[in-house]
């Protein structure tokens, strides 16, 4: 085995260290040296597999005494340290997975400052918000008001009465931790007395009543981007409820509900809007005005128009919040037949019936031409 470094100089702490400088120092060495931040990097794991053999010495008591006394040689088959030495960076999270559940994901967040107390981001709140399809199309800000929980100013986040202060927790110490050996491994817990935070509040706040924290309502603009889709989540990093001790604050996430148009249906980026057009304007075209969302647009109907023909106005759409190119109108044309004929549009229709009688179209040639076949075959077939 290659010779080993002094473990004070491998957490780069004094000898006089306290526990909680020492396991500072290691969670430093450990997030930096940690595998999933340096994957493949030997360097890296043997770094860190150092620093956690070190730890494991100079963080219990009995351990440390011999290492102090004899050096290395003191701590050989003591398990975990010298001797056994840690064969896998995945030994090494078994042995703290507690500390590394801290401080790599689950409730971690911001760990400045926070000494034996656990700093936690604050929980994500959720709201919607129901805005117009026009108002979506050029995006929109709206005011709205949030009730959420905020850091107790009475107690500046204590939960102590004003004058007095929270005391350190008898049960672990201050540690917020209690370790229990279980074999070969120590095994660390959130203290019960004090649930993590290390401290016990004797005199609680009367304002937050010793829970560090006040509803309060806040008003918050909301800015909706142009094109947002009717589902979309917005998220504003921060706005949700406090964190706690020292933890950053949570999301507000806000799910944006686009009401429908009367007349423009949405597909995305893309709009429909329906026209009716009578069956002579469809035969002999026409100029109109179709609405776009800004407002109206000067549109010729061509001579010959088919029903449900579309239109694609180019980029009369939706804007991209992405920033992709922005959607067309498509405008999709009904020719209506009416219901009901006064006298004079009667007496047309059956002129243009008579006429329609005599020039016959190719289409409908093609047509009668196929019937007659048909009607033709089931006839020999009987
Ligand atoms: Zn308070
Ligand atoms: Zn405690």
């Amino acid at each position: 085995m290659a010779t080993k470094r002094d473990y004070y100089i491998v957490l780069m702490v004094e000898k006089t260290a306290s526990d909680d400088e020492i396991k500072r120092a290691y969670r430093k060495l450990a997030a930096k040296h940690h595998p999933d931040r340096n994957p493949g990097d030997e360097a890296a794991i043997e770094a860190f597999k150092e620093a956690a053999e070190a730890f494991d010495v100079l963080s219990n008591a009995e351990k440390k005494a011999r290492y102090d006394r004899f050096g290395h040689a003191g701590v050989e088959g003591m398990g975990g340290g010298a001797g056994a030495g840690f064969g896998e960076a995945s030994d090494i999270m078994d042995a703290f997975g507690e500390m590394f559940g801290d401080f790599f994901g689950g409730g971690g967040g911001g760990r400045r400052g926070g000494g034996a107390s656990r700093a936690r981001r604050g929980a994500s709140l959720q709201t919607s918000l129901t805005i117009e399809l026009l108002d979506a199309a050029v995006g929109c800000s709206r005011d709205m008001e949030i009730e959420k929980h905020v850091t107790c100013v009475t107690c500046v986040g204590t939960g102590a009465k004003p004058g007095t202060k929270p005391q350190q927790c008898d049960y672990c110490g201050g540690r917020g931790q209690v370790v229990q050996s279980q074999g070969f491994f120590r095994v660390q817990t959130t203290c019960p007395a004090c649930r993590g935070v290390g401290q016990i509040v004797r005199e609680k706040c009367t304002d937050c009543r010793g829970s560090r924290f006040v509803a309060r309502t806040s008003k918050i603009t909301i800015k909706v981007p142009a094109g947002v889709d009717n589902g979309m989540q917005l998220c504003l990093r921060g706005e949700g409820e406090a964190g706690e001790h020292g933890g950053p604050a949570g999301d507000l996430l806000v799910e944006i509900h686009v009401k429908p148009h009367t007349l423009f249906e949405r597909d995305g980026r893309h709009l429909t809007c329906q026209v009716p057009i009578t069956f002579s304007q469809a035969a002999l075209g026409t100029e109109m005005d179709i609405p776009i969302l800004t407002g109206k647009h000067r549109l010729t109907v061509a001579a010959g128009t088919q029903p449900g023909e579309i239109l694609r106005l180019r980029g009369q759409g939706m804007p991209d919040p992405h920033g992709g190119p922005r959607g067309d109108l498509h405008v999709q044309f009904h020719v209506e037949v009416p219901k009901k004929t006064t006298k004079k549009q009667e007496e047309l229709l059956r002129q243009l019936a008579e006429i329609d009688e005599k020039h016959v179209s190719a289409h409908r040639k093609t047509f009668f031409e196929s019937v007659k076949e048909f009607f033709g075959a089931a006839e020999e077939a009987e």
